[in-house]
């Protein structure tokens, strides 16, 4: 072992990957072990919104709502392809919520933090707006229309993860961490390729647990003890059906239960509904949306929309779990969203730091405040400084948020063969970075073989070179949503190709 890294990193989620990049700009030497794939875990299964929360102003969590709404302005300007602002349409219902109060909420969002080029909140009269016309007759009347962020969460994890490669920091996938022990200046961290189970061992001055829901069982692992602070795990569930409503507004209803449900046009032909808040017991890979979950989030959409919608109904179904800090909360649905960071750092020995809790929205002032807290066993390196991550865009990102329509304008031009929607499609991923993986193809047949639905071998190609896809799934559910269009048939004439195709280990372990 001659290599000692800065930070060994468990868990390539958006905290992880966050963290690995940061570090890695800030030229700290940084090693990041993912079980699974990038963003398989809690990071893909987001309600994909980049938000300040309304909902947490009710309570009182103004430190997080603030920091949050911070972040959509940053988080748009750095990732202005994967990430769009949009519209939401909060209805106003006799019984639930006062109209005051939702006014006041919505005052304090628009208020509260860093809003700059998003538009502030205004009052919708359902009766003569577009946004009513969906509505179900007679149950709403007013409501309020304010700005948020969407995302494509699973990509933003792994923008993260290339920018951190291109930066130095080894990235790791289907690489378990299977055992670690503490010496005095650095721990060693044993990692396991899931496929051949080959282990090796490498040192890091300090270790980072990101390992989202599993931060209990790794910390266990790490120290023998679980972190002082009590882990909560929340599962929550969403459903895509074919779309409900021809705009591009998304709403935000209230429930009897105080919940909310939001509607969110999704992938151009569907419309995303969740979510669902439960505790959750058991081994969070297992999770899955239950009929329960289904029926509610049928049942909250068929209330609030003129069309009722059934389970038959739904295309894709996906649940994810929660890590949260215990704030001893007795309804889940109020449990803390906030980040809590731990840090063990007995006597002399190598820290290790344990991140409980956080949101996809905060995760790049997650990453600096870890940074933070590690500074003192940190070497001083050459790098960027403190903050770089905010001003720095992800790889593709690199145009300004208003530029996106001529961004895709230029590429359409300069590839007359392909049809709009796949160029829009693919600026909408990769951004500028579509030009790498179209290269100098003059005709749609230099792309390869085609999957469907536009997908093209020179993209599968790219994403397992530059975006660690070693499945079918890999690519079909988390660099892409084209799952929801490509046949059985053609996922599984997918998974073959990708089965026989040989990945060089230098891909796997770019
Ligand atoms: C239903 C739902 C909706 C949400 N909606 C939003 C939203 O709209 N906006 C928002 O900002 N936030 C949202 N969140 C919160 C957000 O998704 C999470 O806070 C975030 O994804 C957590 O990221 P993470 O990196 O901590 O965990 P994860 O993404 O779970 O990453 C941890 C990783 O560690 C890996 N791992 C575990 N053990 C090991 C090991 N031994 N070796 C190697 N790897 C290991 C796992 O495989 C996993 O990939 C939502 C969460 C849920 C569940």
């Amino acid at each position: 072992m001659s290599e000692i890294f800065d930070l060994a990193i468990i868990g390539g989620g958006i905290n992880g990957c966050g963290i690995a990049r940061d570090a890695a700009g800030r030229g700290l030497s940084a090693f990041l072990c993912e079980m699974g794939d990038l963003g398989g875990g809690t990071s893909s299964r987001s309600t994909k919104l980049i938000h300040g929360g309304l909902r947490y102003l009710e309570q009182y969590h103004f430190r997080l709502v603030r920091e949050a709404l911070t972040e959509r302005e940053v988080i748009w300007a750095i990732a202005p392809h994967i990430v769009r602002p949009m519209r939401f349409v909060l209805p106003h219902q006799a019984g639930l919520r006062a109209a005051w109060m939702l006014r006041t909420g919505l005052f304090l969002y628009d208020h509260l933090g860093g809003r700059r080029r998003l538009p502030g909140t205004r009052v919708l009269d359902l009766a003569a707006d577009t946004a009513g016309q969906p509505l179900k007759p007679g149950v709403f009347t007013t409501g309020f229309e304010y700005s948020d962020c969407r995302v494509d969460d699973a990509r933003l994890v792994v923008l993260n993860a290339r920018d951190a490669a291109e930066r130095g920091a080894k990235i790791r996938t289907r690489t378990r961490a299977v055992a670690v022990s503490r010496r005095r200046d650095a721990w060693h961290l044993t990692v396991a390729d899931v496929s051949s189970g080959k282990r090796d061992t490498i040192a890091a001055r300090v270790l980072v647990n990101a390992a989202g829901p599993w931060v209990e069982r790794v910390a266990f692992a790490a120290c023998g003890h679980r972190p002082r602070g009590k882990v909560r795990l929340v599962q929550g569930s969403h459903i895509v059906v074919r779309r409900l409503y021809a705009h591009e507004r998304a709403y935000i209803f209230q429930r009897p239960d105080g919940r909310i449900v939001f509607a969110i046009p999704y992938e151009g032909d569907f419309t995303l509904l969740g979510t669902t808040d439960r505790d959750y017991v058991g081994d969070p890979a297992q999770v899955s949306a239950t009929g329960e979950d289904i029926a509610y989030l049928c049942e909250a959409a068929s209330a609030a929309f003129a069309r009722s919608v059934e389970p038959a109904d739904v295309a894709w179904s996906y649940s994810g779990v929660r890590p949260l800090y215990d704030d001893g909360a007795s309804e889940a649905k109020v449990a803390s969203r906030d980040y809590v960071l731990e840090l063990d750092e007995a006597a002399g020995a190598a820290p290790l730091l344990s991140i409980i809790g956080g949101k996809i929205t905060t995760y790049r002032r997650l990453a600096e405040a870890v940074l933070h807290r590690l500074a003192r066993h940190l070497p001083a390196r050459k790098g960027l400084p403190p903050g770089w991550t905010g001003t720095t865009p992800l790889p593709g990102g690199n145009f300004d948020p208003e530029q996106l329509s001529a961004v895709i304008e230029g590429m359409a031009e300069r590839h007359p063969f392909l049809e709009r929607a796949h160029v829009a499609r693919l600026v909408g991923a990769y951004g500028t970075r579509a030009e790498r993986m179209l290269g100098k193809a003059k005709a749609a047949a230099e792309l390869g073989r085609h999957f469907g639905a536009t997908l093209t071998e020179a993209e599968v190609r790219y994403l397992i070179e530059q975006e660690w896809a070693m499945t079918a799934e890999d690519v079909l559910w988390r660099r892409t949503k084209l799952g929801l269009r490509l046949s059985e048939a053609e996922a599984a004439a997918l998974a073959a190709w990708m089965g026989e195709i040989a990945l060089p280990t230098a891909v796997r372990r770019a």
